[in-house]
């Protein structure tokens, strides 16, 4: 069988992988249109905030090790412009010599990823302006920062690869500043546990700006200006860091059908509306573990695992993916923010009726040195009981923690049961009713 997989990332080399381990014999074609594959997007703050680290670290395996260990073959500098389903062929540019190529395939993979969103700001496009999506960015900022004096940097957007980021432009002793027009930081979180990431950006000299409209960024000879609806910023450097949307174009002009955000829709074996055509990771949607519905979460196990299911499918597999809980942990300076399940509001638009309460704990026993304050908000459904998603946050203790809830998710728990379970206790760990389980005892009084 002919495979080509469009995308050489988290899906499409997982794809590749896969495939290549189920048969020995296929021929399997990855089209990726920059210089990269396989790389650890998610490390980039990291790696940008330590200037004795290569940005090339992060490959996780080179285009050589697909080519020659796993005779794949990779082209790279390839852009799939556009996909005929008719007679089964992607056709597209090859960047070096500009040519168009025509490929046929028996089974495609769309592994396009996503693309950061531009606010639509004049001026977005001067010098010293660059989101970070991909590794060319990465090691476009890093190269910006070591050749120039960056002394400031304004931040628009205030989700986790922002946040991520002023903690990277703070280890390199920049000021930051963050700007954004909605004005609440986190909007998915509890007003609470947000007040606490608030506090601990501004204890660690980050600005913030909510609630600002960015009208114009003009270039000066001292460098940048943000002109906002009440405040002008300066600065040597922007990071838009407003999101990121689908890259699905190529597949919804070929007719296949969208899934929420103008996602690629797939089925619970990733198959598109094409039987021969599957999609994988943040270019596609998802169910949601708990109503079943459409989602989408642009995060990388879902990727990862997409990316491998679909090859596992596309070789008779027949595996049913269950779904996402939409579990995401990051860190915001000295603090571990965690997610799984609903937020409030994304509770009532997937049918529910949330009930939340907030509830502070320890990371470890009462008296055992260095425990840490630790913040849990619970939701849980009013009229079936449904455990329906936890945030929590604090300085230790939260990001692992979180994956208990998500286990719960994943078998539709009730609070009342989530609240019986036989989590671990003893004092270095935590307290003996874990955080977890007061909250869900606090929950279950209040359904
Ligand atoms: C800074 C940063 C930090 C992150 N941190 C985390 C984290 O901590 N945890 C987490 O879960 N997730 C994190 N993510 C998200 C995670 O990296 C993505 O979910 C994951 O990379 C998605 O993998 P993918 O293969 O679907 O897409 P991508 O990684 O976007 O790969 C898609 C590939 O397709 C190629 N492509 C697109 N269109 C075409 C075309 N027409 N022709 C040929 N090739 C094409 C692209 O060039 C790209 O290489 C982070 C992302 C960023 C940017």
């Amino acid at each position: 069988m002919n495979l080509v997989i469009i995308g050489g990332d988290a899906a499409g080399m997982s794809a590749a992988s896969r495939a290549r381990r189920i048969d020995p014999e296929a021929e399997i074609i990855v089209l990726e249109k920059t210089s990269d594959v396989s790389y650890s997007a998610c490390g980039m703050p990291y790696n940008i905030a330590d200037p004795n680290k290569e940005i090339d670290e992060l490959v996780v395996r080179p285009a050589k090790v697909f080519r020659e260990k796993f005779s794949i073959d990779l082209r790279l500098g390839h852009t799939v412009t556009r996909i005929d389903r008719e007679n089964n062929t992607v056709i597209g540019i090859e960047e070096q010599e500009k040519q168009e190529f025509k490929i046929n395939y028996d089974k495609l993979l769309i592994a396009t990823g996503a693309s950061p969103i531009y606010p639509d700001i004049p001026g977005l496009d001067k010098e010293g302006i660059s989101s970070l999506k991909n590794l060319q960015d990465g090691r476009q900022i890093k190269n910006y920062l070591s050749r120039n004096s960056v002394s400031k940097a304004v931040i628009i957007g205030m989700g986790y690869i922002a946040l991520e980021m002023a903690e990277a432009f703070r280890d390199l002793d920049i000021k930051v500043t963050m700007v954004k027009p909605r004005s609440q930081i986190l909007p998915w979180m509890s007003n609470q546990l947000s007040e606490t990431v608030k506090k601990e950006l501004q204890e660690n000299e980050v600005e913030l700006y909510p609630g600002q409209k960015i009208n114009k960024i003009e270039r000066h000879s001292q460098g940048l200006n943000l002109s906002c609806s009440e405040v002008e910023l300066s600065c040597d450097f922007v990071l838009p860091a407003t999101g990121v949307s689908p890259n699905s174009k190529i597949a919804l002009d070929a007719g296949l059908e969208a899934g929420p955000g103008n996602s690629i829709a797939v089925d619970r074996y990733m198959r598109t509306t094409d039987p021969n055509i599957y999609a994988a990771g943040d270019c596609a949607d998802a169910y949601h573990v708990l109503s079943g519905k459409k989602t989408w979460v642009p995060l990388a196990l879902w990727a990862n695992r997409g990316g491998r299911a679909a090859a596992d499918n596309i070789y008779g597999k027949n595996l049913r993916m269950q779904g996402i809980a939409s579990t995401s942990v990051f860190k915001v300076f000295n603090l571990e923010v965690a997610k799984t399940g609903f937020s409030y509001f994304e509770a009532i638009e997937h049918g529910f009726d949330p009930v939340e309460v907030n509830i502070s704990s320890r990371s470890r026993a009462h008296n055992h040195p260095g425990s840490k304050t630790i913040q849990v908000a619970m939701l849980g459904d009013r009229n079936t009981g449904l455990l329906l998603g936890a945030q929590m946050l604090g300085m230790e203790g939260c990001a692992h923690r979180i994956n208990a809830v998500a286990v719960a998710l994943h078998n539709n728990m009730l609070v009342e049961d989530f609240w019986q379970t036989d989590l671990s206790y003893a004092p270095p760990f935590g307290p003996v009713w874990d955080p977890l389980l007061t909250a869900a005892n606090q929950l279950s009084k209040q359904l």
